[in-house]
């Protein structure tokens, strides 16, 4: 059963009521639980799995894991049992963990967006991958020939003094075309996708958490910004 995925649409959803889809047992006090909807963000995209508790009436559940398997979403969950199937559930996020991830995710989007404004991409740089946890960093192909570590940092904080906001709106994937500075290859053709735009800035296909402000984000530095097999590694941190 599909879950529907509450934090696509609303990134500051803390708890939620919910109920037990499924449940398939992990081994010993392990077990995946299903949910009709949830606040949990699974592992993916670059940005860590959220952590949390479930509680019901008589049971208390600690999420240590989730992930997405066809539109599933799996809970894995560390209890002695697990309640039936249909019973209703209430869910508290880890928000300390899921908010820190949250501005490392947006601040990968600030430094990506400071890139562009530069003039270096999409061209001759276009992005890969990024990984927005412990050590977060973004990939491009391309090269540059040239250090920018210094005007990235500076122009990536210029973005976060501006205090822009960040905002998020599914659309059809012709719209996406027209508005975003690039578009990762194989997006899904058959449903909205979630566009995410800065203000005055510019707009790219995101299905992460993000925070509503690039104040939030707080100061930006960046380490390095290094050059090889064609690629380029940019690595970035926020206090
Ligand atoms: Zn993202």
């Amino acid at each position: 059963m599909k879950t529907i995925p509450v934090y696509l649409e609303d990134s500051y959803a803390k708890e939620m009521d919910t109920r037990i889809a499924e449940v398939l047992p992990e081994g010993g006090n392990r077990w995946r639980i299903v949910l009709d909807q949830t606040v949990f963000y699974p592992m993916g995209g670059g940005q860590p799995t959220d952590q949390g508790v479930l509680t019901s009436e008589d049971w208390t559940g600690d999420v240590y894991q989730v992930m997405m398997r066809d539109g599933e979403i799996w809970h894995y969950v560390q209890a002695e049992r697990v309640p039936a199937v249909g019973t209703a559930v209430h869910g508290i996020l880890n928000w300390d963990r899921r908010y820190k991830h949250m501005r490392l995710h947006s601040a990968g989007h600030v430094v990506d967006f400071a890139i562009h404004l530069l003039g270096y991409s999409p061209k001759p740089l276009y992005p890969t991958k990024g990984e927005h946890g412990k050590k977060p960093y973004i990939v491009y192909t391309g090269t540059l020939g040239k250090d920018i570590t210094k005007e990235l940092e500076e122009k990536s904080n210029e973005l976060v003094a501006k205090a822009l906001e960040f905002s998020l709106a599914f659309v059809p994937l012709a719209q996406l075309e027209k508005d975003a500075i690039y578009l990762q290859p194989g997006l899904p053709t058959n449903k909205p996708l979630r566009k995410l735009t800065l203000a005055g800035i510019g707009a790219v296909a995101d299905g992460g958490t993000q925070v509503k402000n690039t104040s939030e984000v707080g100061r930006i530095t960046i380490p390095s910004v290094t050059e090889a097999d064609g690629m380029i590694t940019v690595t970035y941190a926020v206090a």
